[in-house]
């Protein structure tokens, strides 16, 4: 029996409820599962275990709105909720980090960093919300076409436990402002805060049933989500195993969905890089929330011949990351669950018995809770590109480091994996980042920087098993609506 198994009713922890249409409800069956603190291994709240049930009734309660209060509201009015929420969550900030924190094991610094991120979304959205405009077309004499963007109607969201706030604030910002009503199902690792983010939604004046939570298992509401009839559109990020259902079972259904997946992020460091400048970068981008982030740049290429130099400057500072309690701020946190950290305990041996050599190790924190789910950050190299380590996604601190000979020899490792999601290019020569840039195969690349997560106003997503669609930026709100044309014969 998991936790997730158990039926508790433990009047001690914390309790959490979906939100369906407006009001907040309990699963129809009284089930609850627990929220587990990766810090130190404790349950310390419940949450509802929702089925069928809960998401025909969120559906609906989306439906309604779609077609009542919420959808006869101006691109102007629904603006000013969305940035009203942002504000809200602006305000509640510390109780949200402390959450978030709480529920996914993250240092705290890293919850604010991402409650700011969240509220930004929501202005960002909200702004954005009567800018998107449709277009005038030529076409015959007598004729005007126009095309008006129209919002999808009811639009899922499957959030994942790695980033929950900034990953349901980008996707449910852009399908709020185009007019859509939204069904959220949290990641059963992490929901809390977007159950009180959805609390603060109802409590800014958002019309009842235009964003719904419920929360629960992925076979249970996640798959209940998926496959219901009356989604139009699907917005999912998680991992490519279950992103492979969601886009089946949106094929069965002729809907669209966006897929964001995994990833294994090259950074590319030619020898004329500054590597004072990028060690830092390297290190955090791979470290950053314990290496829980699907843009985590968990390959570093080194020019050959400055190999020896560039990896002794990124062990140096490798080794001092420190996975901590949550409340001790340091470096990261613990990983999500004990499954996730056997799961990355597997790659590090597994890349032992391959021959790969350690090269730097992060240390736990003395003061850690032995019953928390702590990993030591890893540092391999040098790593052949073939070993499974160079790609397969461990999704934690790991780094493996693969020199390169040249130019061509970096482009092509850096395109060499299944995935396609970030990279990063460090070199002072300017003709030579704008060639890699180009010649990357992923969904954004950074020059002498890397940003893991980062970005409101960047368009993000992946090619090849990364996904497909963009989230972030203006570009997702062309994601979260269909363009209609509309062709006037006035001859
Ligand atoms: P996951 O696919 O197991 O879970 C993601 C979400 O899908 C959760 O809400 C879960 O409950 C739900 N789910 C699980 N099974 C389901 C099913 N059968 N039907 C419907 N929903 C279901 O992934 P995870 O373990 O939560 O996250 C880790 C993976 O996600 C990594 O591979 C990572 O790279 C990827 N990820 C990608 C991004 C991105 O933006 N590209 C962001 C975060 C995580």
């Amino acid at each position: 029996m998991t936790a997730h198994d158990r039926v508790l009713a433990n009047d001690d922890l914390a309790r959490f409820s979906n939100l369906i249409g407006g009001r907040s409800v309990e699963a129809a069956d009284g089930r609850l599962f627990e929220s587990v603190c990766p810090s130190d291994g404790r349950a310390f709240a419940l949450a509802p275990r929702s089925g069928k049930v809960d998401v025909d009734a969120a559906v609906a309660a989306a439906r309604g709105a779609f077609e009542g209060a919420w959808g006869r509201l101006t691109a102007t009015e629904r603006g000013r909720l969305l940035v009203r929420l942002g504000e809200a969550v602006a305000a509640h900030a510390d109780e949200l980090a402390a959450l978030e924190s709480r529920d996914t094991g993250k240092p705290l610094k890293q919850g604010r960093a991402d409650m700011a991120a969240t509220a930004r979304y929501f202005e960002f959205y909200g702004t954005a919300a009567d800018k998107l405009h449709g277009d005038t077309l030529p076409f015959l004499n007598g004729y005007t076409v126009a095309v008006v963007r129209d919002p999808h109607g009811v639009t899922g969201h499957i959030v994942p436990w790695n980033y929950p706030a900034q990953i349901f604030g980008r996707s449910v910002g852009a399908s709020l402002a185009c007019g859509n009503a939204c069904v959220v199902k949290p990641a059963e690792d992490a929901c809390l805060s977007l159950i009180r983010i959805c609390e603060l939604a109802r409590d800014v004046g958002f019309p009842d049933g235009a964003l719904n939570i419920v929360a629960g298992l992925g076979a249970e509401a996640g798959a209940a989500l998926a496959e219901h009839p009356d989604i139009d559109f699907m917005s999912f990020t998680g991992s490519p195993q279950t992103g492979a259902l969601i886009q089946a079972a949106a094929g069965r259904n002729s809907i669209g969905c966006t897929l964001e997946l995994g990833g294994k992020s090259p950074q590319i460091l030619f020898a004329d890089a500054d590597i004072e400048a990028a060690a830092p970068v390297v290190v955090n981008a791979i470290t950053q929330n314990g290496g829980q982030t699907c843009s985590a740049g968990s390959r570093v290429l080194i020019e050959e011949k400055a190999a020896d130099r560039f990896a002794a400057a990124i062990a140096e500072r490798f080794a001092k990351v420190t996975a901590a309690h949550h409340e001790a701020d340091r470096e990261m946190g613990g990983m999500i669950n004990p499954r996730q950290r056997q799961r990355v305990q597997g790659h590090i041996e597994r890349a032992q018995q391959e021959g790969l050599r350690i090269v730097a190790q992060g240390a736990i924190d003395a003061a850690a809770p032995a019953s928390g789910f702590y990993v030591r950050p890893t540092m391999f190299g040098p790593v052949d590109p073939r070993a499974t380590l160079a790609n397969e996604e461990v999704f934690g601190p790991v780094l493996a480091m693969i020199p390169f000979r040249d130019e061509a020899h970096a482009v092509a490792l850096a395109n060499g994996t299944p995935y396609g999601l970030v990279a990063g290019v460090w070199t002072g020569d300017a003709r030579r980042s704008m060639r890699v840039a180009r010649a990357m195969r992923c969904g954004q690349v950074f020059v002498n920087g890397y940003g893991a997560g980062g970005g409101v106003e960047l368009p993000f997503g992946g090619v090849k098993k990364s996904g497909h669609g963009r989230e972030k930026g203006f570009e997702a709100l062309y994601e979260f609506c269909a363009a209609k044309t509309i062709v006037i014969n006035h001859g």
